[in-house]
């Protein structure tokens, strides 16, 4: 048997052919679009399956993880808000080209019940949760054994929980304070420590001088300035905002889910190593 793997990423999409084993046998990653219409996903899927099986025959079925939120009964999705195009359908026109059955989820439930639950970590371990840090935040919630899923596959967004009521800053979503939006990467954070830096102390540092000036300081930058050059806004701005933000949303998981396993995945780089939670166990992946 041979299915296909795929993942809408904000930024990538990648298929992969894999066998019952969850072994990758050939796989492709391709930009996201920038712009186009809600089937111009799916035709860089359907392009990418045909240039892995060179006809698009002899594979079994299709598992979609993408980028949420989703409304799956109608099997598309109807507003990214960390993706070039907003909306796109995913399972219908894929269905129509193949004729394989065609299953759609968040790429973090997805991430948990293959990733994890079946082939990874997590083997057998019926209250286990996974959470990507990056872009967005996500989780994929397995409680009891069973997957979470939802009305429309949405009863994991644990992303947009919210951390601070009194923020001002607007998640992507349309919501203020919740925790993508004072946590993630992508346009977050760069817009979060341009906020941080307005209480007015002042710093002996580089990162804190552009800032000052107006610049665009990314993401990375500011991780690349906290494990390289030890800046002190840098070091700030993570050590006392950021790690209560990830420790304010990592409760709020263990409060809704009971886990007994959180697992941590995405970019945030090794910020991951050392969160931790007394009484909760973490893993780094
Ligand atoms: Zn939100």
């Amino acid at each position: 048997m041979v299915y296909v793997g795929v993942d809408v990423g904000a930024t990538y999409i990648r298929v992969g052919l894999v066998n019952e084993d969850g072994q990758v046998i050939n796989k492709v990653k391709t930009r996201q679009p920038t712009s186009g219409d809600e089937n111009t996903v799916a035709n860089v899927i359907i392009k990418s399956i045909r240039d892995l099986t060179g006809w698009g025959g002899g594979i079994d079925g299709i598992g979609i993880g993408s980028i949420g939120p989703l409304d799956l009964r109608e099997g598309i999705v109807p507003w990214a808000p960390n993706a070039p195009i907003k909306r796109f359908k995913l399972v219908e026109p894929i269905i129509k080209e193949f004729r394989v059955p065609v299953v759609l989820g968040n790429d973090a439930m997805a991430a948990v019940w293959g990733g994890e639950y079946l082939f990874g970590i997590g083997k057998g371990i019926s209250n286990l949760v996974y959470i990507t840090l990056s872009t967005g935040i996500g989780a994929g919630v397995i409680v009891d054994g069973h997957l979470l899923v939802g009305k429309d596959g949405n009863a994991h967004e644990i992303g947009h929980v919210v951390i601070d009521v009194n923020s001002e800053i607007q998640c992507g979503c349309g919501g203020y304070g919740h925790w993508e939006a004072l946590g993630s990467g992508g346009a977050n954070i760069p817009r979060v420590i341009k906020e941080f830096i307005r209480g007015g102390r002042s710093y002996g540092s580089r990162l804190y001088e552009r800032l000052v000036k107006g610049e665009y300081v990314s993401t990375e930058e500011v991780f690349q300035a906290y494990y390289e050059g030890g800046d002190e806004l840098a070091r700030d701005f993570i050590d006392n905002y950021l790690m209560k933000v990830h420790a304010a949303g990592l409760a709020s998981v263990m409060n809704a889910y009971d886990p007994e396993l959180i697992v941590l995945g995405g970019v945030q780089w090794p910020l991951i190593t050392w969160i931790y939670l007394e009484g909760g166990e973490l893993k780094n992946t």
